[in-house]
């Protein structure tokens, strides 16, 4: 069974993205494999500290390890974590890769902490993804762009990834967490192929809930190797179990049933996109 780098590998050959779903339960996890196994693409379940939290990491990994054993390629990543301490319990719970979060704080402290997860990281097969550039922090539909948005310079961007040896990057590009209602700012495309340029690593693009098809076909065509999905599938999931409960069901197994097919289509379509798949 190829790793999680092995996989990105494949990506960057291939010229497609491996797509990232965030989930805080068995529901939003069924979804996406149920999706990825229809596809036979590979897949990354994310966790963010709030979903980690509700799920339980070790529960979390635990599913997706058996998923695995049952030849289906799929990884989990501790998803935005805000700090040292709890990006090493996601490394020693064995997620496959982690992403340290401290774009809020200083270049210098950001690089410090970022680099302090890269040495625990080292030797375990972990990958190790850092960010540069506020993208906003929610997974809700929101009404403006939130404050203090700023793109990410790729001379930075060169000098982030240089100093702390992370795996993976992930920029600010136009991208924003949560959606937009008057639609999100699009993608700097030109951005993204200056920073791809700069950093020689995988870019991993966040908040890709929202953009359209034409955008993230050319983010992936000038190096975006994974794309994170979350705000989309929440909407999905609440709309589903809306609809299974108007009947008077009781049984969590069948309205539930109606959220995970919702979740699961738009996994799907994002999984056709991502995979250049018709
Ligand atoms: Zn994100």
């Amino acid at each position: 069974m190829k790793s999680l780098r092995e996989w990105i590998g494949w990506a960057e050959e291939k010229k497609v993205a491996i797509g990232h779903f965030n989930i805080s339960d068995s529901e939003g996890f069924k979804a996406v494999v149920e999706a990825a196994k229809a596809l036979e693409v590979p897949v990354i379940i994310g966790v963010s500290e709030g979903e980690r939290d509700f799920i339980g990491l070790e529960s979390a990994v635990a599913l997706v390890k058996t998923a695995r054993g049952n030849n289906l390629p799929i990884f989990i990543t501790a998803d935005h974590t805000y700090s040292v301490e709890k990006a090493k319990k996601a490394i020693d719970a064995r997620v496959d890769s982690v992403i340290l979060d401290a774009v809020d704080k200083s270049f210098e402290e950001n690089v410090r902490m970022t680099k302090e997860v890269v040495e625990y990281a080292k030797g375990k097969n972990i990958l190790v993804e850092g960010e540069l550039g506020f993208i906003g922090q929610s997974s809700k539909v929101l009404d403006a762009v939130p404050k203090g948005v700023s793109q990410t310079n790729p001379d930075d961007a060169k000098e982030f990834v240089n100093q702390t040896g992370v795996d993976l990057f992930a920029p600010s590009v136009g991208n924003i967490h949560g959606m937009i209602k008057t639609g999100e700012p699009k993608l700097n495309i030109e951005k993204i192929r200056e920073i791809k340029e700069a950093v020689g690593v995988p870019l991993v693009l966040h908040g890709a809930s929202g953009n359209s098809d034409e955008e993230i076909r050319a983010a992936i065509d000038v190096g975006i190797r994974i794309i994170h999905i979350n705000t989309e599938l929440r909407l999905a999931y609440k709309e589903g179990i809306e609809e299974g409960l108007k009947s008077g069901e009781i049984a969590p197994y069948k309205f539930l049933a109606e959220g995970v097919e919702e979740m699961k289509k738009v996994v799907l379509s994002k999984l056709k996109l991502f995979n250049n798949a018709r």
